[in-house]
């Protein structure tokens, strides 16, 4: 996918603070620190756009990236960092909730998982919370340049049955450091954002 155009937009804390332009929209979720922001900036070709500085679990807000005039990539806030409050957790919920049951232009979600780990109890939640709300859903497992390359399909399996993932959800393996993945990505993403 060549990028001709990349637009941060809004850092949006309330519903009415989203786009009105009616582009199809595609969506990020987390663990802190699991590699999201590299992952966008890989996926547009940009140093620092998203910012991998920001300060995990502080700002509950949906960050809007316009690529190509075509499409938005939105980086929801990192979760399961331990020093989150109860009340900054619950706001993560609702807003989080709110945005999967309602927002009809989200076209697909990117559930990011680093490939040397099985998922996290916050991360089979919020695959419970994507296929409760049938949203189609891709996992990326990233930082595959971490292991190595005979053991991609072990720890996917691995990935795979901890989530219990559908059999209609994709995978695509991923690695900000090399691009491994991004073409992929890329493709699934256009697929989708068409429908
Ligand atoms: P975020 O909190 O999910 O946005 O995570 P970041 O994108 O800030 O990444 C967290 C750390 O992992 C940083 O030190 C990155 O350089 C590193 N990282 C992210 N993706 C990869 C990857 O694909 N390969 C390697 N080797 N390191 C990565």
């Amino acid at each position: 996918m060549k990028i001709t155009d990349v637009q941060f937009i809004i850092s949006a804390v309330r519903p009415e603070q989203y786009p009105e332009d009616g582009l199809p929209e595609i969506a990020l979720a987390g663990r802190s620190n699991v590699g999201k922001s590299s992952l966008i900036n890989t996926m547009i070709m940009r140093k620092n756009l998203a910012r991998t500085s920001s300060q995990p679990g502080k700002t509950q807000q949906l960050n809007y990236y316009r690529v190509n005039d075509m499409v938005y990539l939105v980086d929801f806030p990192g979760y399961g960092y331990a020093k989150v409050s109860k009340v900054q957790r619950e706001k993560f919920g609702v807003m989080i909730e709110t945005y999967l049951r309602e927002r009809e232009l989200l076209k697909l979600q990117l559930l990011v998982i680093d490939i040397r780990h099985a998922p996290s109890k916050d991360d089979c939640l919020m695959y419970e919370w994507l296929k409760h709300y049938n949203i189609p859903t891709c996992v990326v497992a990233t930082k595959a340049d971490k292991i190595p390359r005979s053991k991609w399909q072990k720890h996917m399996k691995l990935i795979k049955e901890t989530l219990g993932m559908d059999r209609e959800d994709t995978m695509v393996l991923f690695s900000s450091e090399s691009g491994l993945g991004r073409e992929e990505l890329w493709n699934i993403i256009a697929e989708r954002a068409v429908t």
